[in-house]
Parts: C-alpha cells; structure tokens; sequence
C-alpha cells in the first residue's frame, strides 16, 4: 500500500472571494499532493454579487446566492478558518487574524475584495449598510424588510451613489417593498455627481426615467452632510427621512493593507502580469483588492472569476518550482444590469439590448456559476486491488468511517472485552473497571479523578481538533463535579516536513494549553508520533474534596437536563458527504469548542452525572439507569438538536457509529422516528447529561442560561423499567 505522502508546502487563500472560491474547486478536482491549502474568511459563505440585486428584490433565495466555503474546503481537501486578516508581513510571511491567530505560509494569495465603507460623512459608520462586505449587507436588509412588512418601519430607504451597482440596488429594493411588504417605496438615490458617470448620455437618461418609473427619486449633484439614525442631512439643508440607508458610493480598498510593506495604488496591491505582488514573489493578488499594473481595469467581478485559471496555474507552479503564466484582461465585457422585476439590460461595446429575455440569459449564467460550487461530490473512495482478503469489499462499502467520536468502538463489543479484564484489587481506586473515567484516593482525604480519551480528525484544522479534543477528555472531570488538575497530551501527527511539524505542534500546544489553563489545569507533558493521520488525545485528572458525582446516584422522579444540543455526529458524517452546510458544520464546531466548567460548578450538587459523548445521547442515559437501577422518560420535543442535524438525518445521512450506538441501547423503546434516531448519534465534546432534583431542575436550567450556556429538562428518572420514549 502507498504509504501517505508528506506535506511540505503551506498555501493560503487570504479571503474567500470569487477567484479563490474558483480555485478552491479546482484544487479540488487537481489537488498538489504536499500541500495543505488554508481559506480564511470572516464567515462560512461568501455571496455572489452578480445575483444579490436579484436576491434584494425577492427573485432569489439566500442559499441561492452563497458560495459554501465550508464545503468547497471539504472538497478541495484545505483547512478552513473563520477569521479576518488584519496583519501581513510578506517578507517572514505571515498573516494576523483579528483574533490575534498568527498563520504562515510557503505561498499566500489575497483575494479580500473591497469595502463600501466611508469615513465621511459624519454618522456613515454608525448608521450605513454598506453594499459591500455582501453578507452584512444582505442580512440587513431582510430585517428592513421584515420590520416593514409588520409596518414596524416607515418603508423609506435611501441608495448613497448612482453607478451601477447603487442603481440595481435602488431598483431591486422598490421591487421588493412593492411586491413583498405591501408598501409604496419611497426611495431616494443620491449622487454626489451625475449618476452613471462615464457612460453614455442616453444611457444615464434611461436609468432617470426608469428609477422614477419604479418610485425611485433621483438627486444628482447633492451632497450629503451629515447622517444620523433615520434621516440624512444634505448640504443644502434639506433632510431625507430612511429606514434604510445603503452605501454604494464606490469601493475602496481595506484600510489594513495600508500598514503592510506592499507596494499599493490606490490602497490596491500591485500586481504584474502573473498576479504576484510587486517585489513579493510568494504573495499573489487576484479580484478588487488587486490592481493590475500592466493592464489596469475597473473593479468587476468578471475579472475575478477569469483570473481563476491563471492563479490556479501560478499557485501550482510556485509550490511546485514551474512556470508562471501571464494574465492578459479582455478589453471589455458585457455588463448585465437587472432592473428590478425580472427584467435587465445588456451593454457591450455601446449596443444594449433590455427586457424579460435579458434577465433570463443573466439568470441562467448567474445559476450555472452557482452551480459549480453546488455540484460537488465527496472524493471517490481508493480503487481496491483485484484480490483482496474476505469481508474488505463489504466493509470498504459501508459508511465511510467518521472522524471525531464517530470512529470510537462499539458498546457492545467494549463491554465484552472489559468483562474480562480481572477486577480492580486495590483499595487506592475507588471504582471498578470497565469506565472511561476512574475516583483515586486523592491528596487530604480529597479524591482524584482520571480519564483518557482522543478523537480521530474530523477537521483539518489542528488547533481546532486541539481544544475540542482538550473539552472532550475534560468531560468527564466535569461530569464527576471535579476541578481539573492536570493533562498529558497524546499526539499522532500526519507525515510532514520538519518545519512544518514544528508549526503544527506548537500550534496544537498552544491551544489545547488554551483551553487548560483556562480552567486551571496544566499540561505536563504527553507523547507525539507520526502515523496516517492527526489524532489527539488527552489524559487528564481532577480534584474533588467530597465523593465525585458517579453515574449510579440517579432517584426516580429526578429531573433530567442536558446541557448542549446533540447532532454533532451527524453533522460530521453530512459534511464528509458533502450534504451539511457549512454554516450548519461551523455551528456544530462552535458548540463542540464550548467549555463546560462552569456549568459542571452549578451542577456540583447533580445526583447522577455523565457527559454524552460516543454512545450517543440514549447509550449515556442506559449507563446512567443501569448504574442506579433505575427507568426513564425521555421527552423527546424536549431533546435540543444542532441546527442542521434534524433535516440530514431526514435525507439519511447517519454517523458510522450509529448502528453500533443502536443496539448498545437495546433497553430503549423506540418507535421508528428520524428525531428519535438522533438519540443514537455519537456525540463529539457533548453537552452533560445529569440527573438532578426536580424541585432545583428550572432554576439550575436558568442560572446556567445566564451565564450564556445552553440547558434544558429533556426527561425524568422512573422507577426501574425500560427507556420510554414520549413525543
Ligand atoms: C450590488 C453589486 C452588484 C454587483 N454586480 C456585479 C455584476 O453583475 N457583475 C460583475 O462583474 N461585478 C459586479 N459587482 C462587483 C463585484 O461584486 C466584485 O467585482 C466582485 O465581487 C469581486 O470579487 P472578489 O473576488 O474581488 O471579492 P469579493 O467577492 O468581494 O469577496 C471578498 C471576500 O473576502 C472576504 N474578506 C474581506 N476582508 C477580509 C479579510 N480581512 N480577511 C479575510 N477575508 C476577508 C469577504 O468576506 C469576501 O468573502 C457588483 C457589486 C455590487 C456591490
């Protein structure tokens, strides 16, 4: 067998604009083995400007104009991280995030696009959507519309600059308040010049009438002074009432850029014809934030999309000691402008062409770019050798492993194993065997508690699987009511180069420390290796002065409460299928990463505890009722669940584990029901199942929500007899 290629090169994709979201996809399809590729980009979508007049004015959904960086990162095999840039330093080569992340690179490439955003007038910061970021934008925008739609908002709006992207916003958004919130626009698009400038008189005289047509009032050669909450002030003090103020007045370069040593025009980085800084041979610049020094044209998305091939081609050649290739803009382009309703205009080398058909051609080549980021499949699994051993075939079919808690054995087949390890004949550990987690005799009379465990990645971001994997092993200290003392790391690295291992570690290390220190505990030291693939894993212990909290003290009519949404498997194994959504995937994550201290402090006084990892939530709950012979009701309306997790399971997405989990919990009635499969989703890092005294339960559930944790009563503790499902 091939064993796994090294990784020697880092690639960085400084922002998920149109180029990168292009070469993310062909990466995907013509990977460079060696490389491990990173996107940064401050949320998991990025929208696609060709279709958000269309998505303003109603014609379009939101999930129709987002680009998943998420997923495209999954199919191109690269790391993705929600982060903005804020820092470079081409000469050592790194990047700061805002959140102080430092990430270097053998070869980066910035494609941040440009900001809307503008210093003057006074209140443009405070009181301005600007168009671009895109995102911020569009989500603005709805709740505008929904606050007019409940009459909740005078339906006023004003568009700052007429070129054309102020105009297809000024008539999408009079489409849109006709036809979605009842109301008669009442918008006002206001230019500091004439509007359209640079373009044929004619054509700047089509769009007056157009705008007036569809109740846009138009002001040409007004200034604005100042813009406070609702109004904005112009020169000739006339002021101009707005629900909705948006900033189209020209892009603009990132402020950030300004502080780099990079040679800029403009605010724009220069680049040659290769799409490489000027005097930075490992940094390239594609889309607006690029300007081009050999052939300058204007910021247009067209120019982004073709400079794909071209980036794709010189980012492989410098990984990869080839040549680079020379980007050469064409001269012109058809501008496709929508008009409101479904209807838009066409120019090209002064020849327009307008109406429904129009719109149907830019509808279908916006939808046909979309669709490229939408069609993706997960990587075909390796081709078997003809011969191979009995039962590989069948297994290769089956569902492809998961990462995270989802590749941990099964129930079933661990309980028997354990059953034959000889029981424990010391007198300094309190517990038996069989457990994840074991009560030591501690220092003063006190107890100690132990636990180990590791997860297979299921992210291909290190310091990520570092500080879930820290949370995960912590649960168990948490469950039993101790305070973390102190952890041993266990780390199995990919093959990589030496630099390389060095960044990763010491990346993983300071996150994990992160998380420890954090909640007093220390790292004091562990074990590395290189194998297939990363796995990390954390042996940690745990002080508590009175009898930590076991899973056999649960009394019935105790409450039962659960202190994070489950789904997390499920989410995992539809984003190796390329069916979760990447924000759905982000949110998973952010969950998974939620520490439990404090939670475990309010529940120190819990009868039965336990944290709810691979067994899934139903497995942890059977551990609990075995333990203290107990039954139980489940209200499942009651059960939280990940954003997401819900409709994957009802496409039949399951974790690998989920049979397994199955029939681990054989003592649980259930009735065929897609919710009441998610109780046998292995959990990753999962929230802490406890049973606690009815009479404490809805103030316990309160105290942790003030605290900005996530609980709720999901259940109640019986009298022994089977798990019982209620709906
Ligand atoms: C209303 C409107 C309509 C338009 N319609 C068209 C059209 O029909 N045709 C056309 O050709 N052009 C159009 N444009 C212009 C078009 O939007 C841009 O030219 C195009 O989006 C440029 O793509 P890009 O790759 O440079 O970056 P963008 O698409 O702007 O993407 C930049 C990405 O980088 C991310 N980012 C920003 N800052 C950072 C940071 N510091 N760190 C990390 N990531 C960061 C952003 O979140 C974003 O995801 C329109 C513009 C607007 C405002």
């Amino acid at each position: 067998m091939q064993p796994p290629l090294p990784i020697t090169r880092e690639l960085l994709l400084i922002g998920g604009g149109h180029t990168h979201a292009l070469v993310l996809r062909m990466w995907g399809m013509k990977p460079l083995p060696g490389v491990r590729v990173t996107v940064v980009n401050p949320e998991p979508t990025a929208p696609y400007s060709g279709m958000l007049p269309g998505f303003i004015a109603g014609h379009y959904n939101r999930e129709d104009l987002d680009i998943d960086l998420v997923r495209l990162a999954r199919f191109a095999g690269a790391r993705f991280i929600r982060g903005r840039a804020e820092k470079i330093d081409p000469i050592n080569r790194t990047v700061t995030l805002e959140d102080g992340r430092e990430l270097t690179y053998h070869i980066g490439a910035l494609d941040i696009g440009v900001t809307s955003e503008m210093k003057t007038p006074d209140g443009f910061s405070k009181h301005v959507t600007p168009a671009k970021p895109l995102s911020g934008f569009a989500n603005n925008w709805q709740i505008f519309l929904r606050r007019c739609s409940n009459n909740a908002t005078p339906a006023g709006a004003v568009v700052i600059g007429g070129g054309v992207a102020g105009i297809e916003l000024a008539l999408a958004m009079a489409h849109a308040l006709r036809t979605q919130s009842g109301q008669t626009p009442q918008i006002t698009l206001i230019e500091r010049n004439q509007i359209l400038p640079g373009m044929k008189q004619s054509r700047q005289q089509f769009f007056r009438e157009r705008l007036l047509q569809n109740g846009v009032s138009v002001l040409e050669n007004s200034r604005i002074t100042r813009i406070e909450q609702d109004r904005l002030i112009l020169a000739d003090a006339h002021d101009i009432g707005a629900g909705f103020i948006a900033g189209a007045a020209g892009a603009q370069a990132q402020v950030w850029l300004q502080n780099s040593p990079l040679t800029l025009e403009n605010g724009y980085v220069t680049v040659d014809e290769t799409l490489r800084a000027i005097d930075h041979p490992t940094l390239f610049a594609v889309g607006d934030c690029a300007h081009l020094s050999h052939a300058p044209r204007p910021k247009a998305g067209v120019f982004a999309v073709r400079q794909a091939p071209v980036l794709f081609s010189n980012l492989r050649a410098s990984l990869s000691g080839g040549s680079l290739k020379s980007y050469n803009p064409q001269s012109d382009y058809m501008k496709l402008i929508s008009l409101g309703k479904k209807s838009a205009l066409a120019d090209k080398w002064g020849v327009m062409f307008r109406g429904p058909r129009v719109w149907q051609l830019k509808d279908r080549i916006d939808r046909k770019f979309m669709d490229q980021f939408n069609d993706l499949s997960p990587m075909s699994k390796p081709d078997l050798p003809r011969v191979v051993a009995d039962g590989v075939k069948e297994l290769m079919q089956a569902t492809p492993l998961c990462g995270g808690c989802g590749a941990k054995i099964g129930g079933l087949t661990l309980t028997k194993i354990l059953a034959n390890i000889t029981p424990n004949p010391r007198t300094d550990i309190l517990t038996g065997t069989g457990d994840d987690a074991a009560v030591l005799k501690g220092p003063n009379g006190g107890f100690q508690v132990i636990s180990t465990d590791h997860l297979r990645s299921f992210t291909h971001d290190p310091a990520i699987l570092a500080r879930i994997a820290a949370i995960h092993a912590l649960g168990d200290i948490w469950a039993m009511g101790a305070t973390p003392q102190s952890a041993l790391a266990n780390i199995v690295l990919p093959p990589l180069s030496n630099d390389l291992q060095h960044s990763w570690l010491a990346e993983i290390m300071e996150a994990a420390q992160g998380i420890f220190s954090r909640q007093g505990a220390t790292i004091i030291g562990g074990h590395s290796s290189t194998g297939a693939e990363l796995n990390i894993g954390f042996t940690v212990t745990g002080l508590r002065r009175t009898k930590p909290i076991g899973k056999n003290g649960a009394r019935p009519g105790d409450a039962l409460l659960l202190t994070k949404p489950i789904g997390t498997g499920v989410i995992l194994a539809g984003e190796m299928a390329m069916k979760a959504r990447g924000s759905w995937v982000m949110a998973a994550i952010d969950s998974m990463a939620r520490c439990q201290g404090e939670t475990a402090n309010l529940l120190g006084n819990a009868h039965a505890m336990t944290d709810v990892t691979g067994f899934g939530l139903a497995g942890h709950l059977g551990e609990i009722a075995r333990a203290s012979d107990v039954g139980y009701i489940l209200n499942l309306n009651n059960v939280p669940f990940l954003e997401g997790a819900l409709e994957l399971a009802e496409k039949g997405v399951r974790s690998s584990l989920f049979e397994a989990n199955r029939a681990y919990a054989k003592n649980l009635i259930v009735s065929p029901d897609t919710k009441a499969d998610l109780l046998f989703d292995p959990q990753t890092a999962g929230g802490l199942l406890a049973a606690v005294d009815p009479a404490t339960a809805e103030k316990l559930v309160s105290k942790i929500i003030s605290i900005g944790y996530s609980a709720q009563v999901i259940g109640q503790i019986t009298e022994k007899s089977a798990g019982q499902i209620v709906h």
